[in-house]
């Protein structure tokens, strides 16, 4: 018997250093960790001790005898990375915190968002004696994409919130919610008063498909979309139309997968969740009854990964298919002597789906299409359809490439995403790297910028998962502590009251930790009046009056315990 990691894995590791025989792969310093879909327990070797069970913030880990069926096909996916023999030592090798020198004035870091990225941050400096943390956000609600990008549907993975509000809990830490660098407060002045900032907003836009059509009615971005289900602020006025029989979802990467889940989900399921009210009640409308997925590389190449793909094959009531003629493989791949775990299993469970005994499952169906590159979205004053080029698989530079084969299809729709990754946005007065995207950093310090770091998406780039955040943010921390001991560093020019002075000077309905917690308290006994894990607030003003009713009783209650003691 051994315990197993499914779905929800968040690769943040906690997991291999709560096991006491060393028997969760790949381990951060091992080489196949940045690239590794999930983490994998060794069956041999496992003592089934269950100590990886507390340590995982999303519940991923399971022992053998408590596996769904849906869940059992992992027993082998775990299994299978371990076929292949390596040397290992006996305990994970820890990834030392930089300590910070004492004797110095206690070191003061702002760090711009509070999604992963920033969380995972401000618990890294936060190990250290004394350190303050400011987490500022422009939205009144912290945790980022864990809010308004993780899929409704997945529940598990959410429960990583737990984990931000321990850390928001700690001694140092700070939110100033609702006040945005560049509007309320300068980048500069952020630091004046503070030894540095540490950028970790993500990549708040996405990268746009340039083809004639792209921007017709009934065309948008796959992120646009999630931030509408999710209740992001930004987009609780969107509008999708759902009024046709099939929607195309150009890209193959989670983001397409957690879209075509919602779109042809039972939206009584959807109601138990978090999801946005206005996005239950369109999607309780919705005629969307197929989502094509499109890729434009080969089954091999496929961006999804193999825990998202093993949930969406088990979901009972989706009809799932793969484009006959598109199981090709490109020549590297057909060729290879061994294929990585992850493509290897890719490649199983595409063959599994292929081979799998057609089921009557109702009216949804989702079907992946590959070898197709969009040239065209055509209709006249709203979208028809959308026109591919076929290709062939060539071996590329160092990955598979394509080449068009002359033959061309037109996919008929009225529902265009675009889910071809997000993409970050530049920040006044802070470098930016326009080709990639990023900040210009060289391990989370910003070139010719001292003072500043960048962690998350912002400094690698929109890939990993939520855990990923967490070894990017100790790289970052550890140059961040390193230039402050070696003072490199500049003092703040003033206390740390004269900050919350200035910020609340600029944004009087600046939201702090209890503040926050009004909101998700209020939140949450809205959806369990309704049987909801959640009904999210997004009317500003009503949130602000919830804060305020809920600071007034906390403010009475103390004088009523002053009054009787
Ligand atoms: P992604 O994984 O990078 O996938 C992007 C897709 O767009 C790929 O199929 C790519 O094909 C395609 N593409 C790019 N440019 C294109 C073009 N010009 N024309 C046609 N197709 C194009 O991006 P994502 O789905 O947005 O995900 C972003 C990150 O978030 C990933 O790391 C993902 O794993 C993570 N995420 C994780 C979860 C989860 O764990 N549940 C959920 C959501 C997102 P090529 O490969 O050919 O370039």
């Amino acid at each position: 018997m051994s315990h197993v990691v499914t779905q929800s894995c968040c690769s943040d590791a906690s997991c291999v250093y709560a096991c006491p025989v060393n028997c969760i792969h790949p381990t951060p310093d091992e080489p196949d960790f940045l690239t590794a879909e999930m983490l994998h327990i060794d069956p041999q070797a496992c003592v089934d001790c269950g100590a990886c069970v507390s340590a995982c913030p999303v519940d991923a880990i399971v022992p053998e005898s408590k596996l769904t069926d849906p869940q059992r096909v992992f027993l082998q996916i775990n299994a299978d990375f371990y076929k292949e023999e390596r040397p290992r030592p006996l305990l994970a090798k820890v990834i030392p915190a930089t300590t910070v020198d004492q004797g110095r004035p206690p070191l003061r870091v702002a760090i711009v968002g509070s999604g992963p990225s920033a969380m995972y941050a401000a618990d890294e400096l936060l190990t250290q004696p004394d350190v303050q943390v400011n987490v500022f956000d422009r939205l009144p609600v912290p945790y980022g994409l864990v809010r308004a990008g993780v899929a409704p549907d997945h529940q598990k993975t959410k429960q990583v919130t737990r984990l931000f509000d321990k850390i928001a809990a700690q001694k140092g830490f700070e939110f100033y919610l609702n006040v945005e660098i560049g509007n309320h407060l300068s980048h500069n002045e952020l630091l004046e008063n503070h030894h540095a900032v540490l950028y970790a907003v993500g990549a708040s836009s996405d990268r746009g498909l340039d083809i004639p059509g792209a921007d017709l009615p009934g065309t948008a971005s796959a992120t646009d979309f999630v931030a509408w289900y999710n209740g992001h602020p930004d987009h609780a006025d969107d509008v999708f139309d759902l009024s046709h029989q099939r929607a195309v979802i150009i890209g193959n990467g989670n983001v397409a997968l957690d879209v075509a889940r919602i779109l042809t989900a039972d939206p009584e399921k959807l109601a138990a969740t978090d999801i946005s009210a206005h996005a239950l009640a369109a999607l309780r409308k919705s005629l969307v009854e197929e989502v094509v997925i499109v890729g434009r590389r080969g089954i091999a190449q496929s961006a999804f990964t193999v825990p998202e793909f093993t949930g969406l094959m088990a979901l009972p009531d989706i009809e799932l298919s793969v484009g006959p003629d598109d199981m090709i493989l490109d020549p590297a791949t057909e060729h290879a002597d061994a294929l990585p775990h992850a493509v290897e299993q890719k490649l199983k469970l595409l063959e599994a789906l292929k081979n799998r005994d057609h089921v009557d499952v109702g009216s949804k169906r989702i079907t992946l299409r590959y070898l197709l590159t969009p040239t065209a979205i055509t209709g006249e004053d709203h979208v028809t359809g959308v026109e591919f080029d076929r290709n062939t698989l060539v071996d590329g530079d160092g990955a598979a490439g394509i080449e068009p084969t002359g033959d061309t299809e037109t996919i008929d729709t009225g529902l265009v995403l675009t889910s071809i990754g997000y993409r970050g946005v530049p920040l006044t007065g802070v470098p930016f790297d326009e080709r990639a995207s990023v900040i210009p950093n060289d391990g989370g310090r910003v070139l010719e910028a001292p003072g500043v770091y960048a962690t998350g998406w912002i400094k690698r780039g929109p890939s990993g998962f939520i855990g990923t955040n967490k070894s990017c943010a100790q790289e970052t921390v550890g140059k961040l502590v390193d230039d402050f001991n070696n003072g490199n560093l500049t003092s703040p020019s003033a206390d740390a009251t004269a900050l919350d002075r200035l910020v609340r000077s600029r944004q009087s309905a600046v939201v702090d930790r209890a503040g926050w917690h009004a909101i998700d308290k209020a939140e949450r006994e809205r959806g369990a009046a309704h049987g909801r894990i959640r009904e999210k607030i997004l009317d500003q003003a009503e949130a602000l009056s919830i804060i305020n009713a809920a600071a007034q009783a906390k403010s009475a209650r103390r004088r009523l315990w002053k009054a009787s003691h």
